[in-house]
């Protein structure tokens, strides 16, 4: 290890009970063949919304999993990795060989170790450790803190990937947050412009517009299907982003014969699926969680090309480590529409 670092450095460590504290944890030693990445941003995401403000996050987790940084130390055997190197770290490639693998699902290879969803070492802190082979160099054109974006974009177009979406189709988005106009900016970059999003929040329908929908609707706006047959004006392929329940069975409802509903959103109450309209529909019901074969690469170059509206897919202000809490609460009741980014800068509390 190379370099002066501080043994100690703040992290938004979940405490149990829906709360989170900031504290001062070791920083972790990169071991051989591991990289120590400094984080520049770590976005909020919907997943560490519903793991803490819903209580399943396991105590002592620090969560946090959409970053960017820079490298601060390497450790025995890195190779090609210098101090200050700007980074992302990619999605741990598959097998190749299993059936999710040939099937091009290699995110949930069914070799990997088996995924702990609860319990985290995240980047809601100043330093993680990493894989030097996972890394990622952040182009010269996208600055860091957009490509703490490459995740979850990487997940959109995965999402979008898994639909068979193309220029052509008519699609509803359910949900105007972070991951809904995340998804409807991939849409437009990939041509594929007649895109309705569907969201309560005025705010958030507004900045649905600027980032690439054709057209907006409240919830309770969207009609209501007949017991046979399709509403006026179906939609070819509805992405429910929202993880409300209400959501996607109105989602289900908007439906064109042989359309498809996309679960993105996860969430707590469980939807009532209409099992009758699928069947004399023929409809499609299928979930994306992850990334595609080509992993972290492809957002990486979509965030680059500047094809994407960044400024309205980000929120203007950064916040703190001590301020997460808060912002998850916002993000939770629908006052922030963009991707909210942390700078793991503050200092503790006493
Ligand atoms: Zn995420
Ligand atoms: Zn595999």
């Amino acid at each position: 290890m190379t370099g002066m670092m501080p043994s100690v450095m703040p992290a938004a460590v979940y405490v149990g009970d829906g709360a989170i504290a900031v504290r001062e944890l070791p920083v972790p030693e990169p071991g051989p063949g591991e990289v120590l990445v400094e984080i520049s941003h770590c976005g909020i995401c919907g997943t560490d919304l519903h793991l803490v403000l819903e209580q399943y996050a396991r105590p002592d987790s620090v969560l946090g999993h959409e970053w960017a940084g820079t490298v601060a130390a390497v450790g025995d055997g890195v190779d090609g990795w210098e101090l200050g190197a700007r980074v992302v770290a990619d999605t741990t490639p598959g097998c190749g060989t299993c059936r999710a693998c040939r099937r091009g699902r290699a995110a949930v290879c069914l070799e990997r170790e088996p995924p702990d969803y609860l319990s985290f070492r995240g980047a809601f802190c100043r330093y993680v450790v990493v894989a030097a082979a996972r890394l990622l160099r952040v182009p010269e054109s996208l600055s860091t803190r957009a490509a703490a974006l490459t995740e979850p974009t990487a997940i959109a177009i995965h999402t979008v990937a898994l639909s068979g979406a193309e220029p052509g189709d008519r699609v509803l988005v359910t949900g105007g947050g972070p991951v809904g106009l995340l998804t409807t900016a991939v849409l437009r970059a990939q041509g594929i412009d007649d895109i309705t999003v569907s969201e309560p929040a005025p705010a958030r329908r507004e900045r649905a517009l600027a980032v690439g929908a054709s057209a907006v609707v409240a919830p309770d706006d969207l009609p209501r299907a007949p017991m046979a047959g399709t509403v006026p004006s179906p939609f070819t392929i509805a992405f429910e982003c929202s993880g409300n329940a209400r959501a996607a069975e109105s989602a289900l409802e908007q439906l064109d014969y042989a359309g498809t509903l996309v679960f993105v959103g996860t969430g707590h109450e469980q939807p009532r699926v209409n099992h009758n309209r699928v069947i004399v529909l023929e409809l499609t019901l299928i979930g994306a969680y992850n990334y595609d074969a080509a992993g972290f690469r492809p957002a990486l170059d979509l965030l680059a090309s500047g094809a994407l509206p960044l400024d309205d897919l980000i929120e203007r202000d950064d916040v703190r480590l001590d301020d997460v809490l808060d912002v998850m609460q916002r993000l939770s009741a629908g006052d922030l529409a963009g991707k909210v980014m942390v700078v793991p800068r503050s200092e503790i509390r006493r």
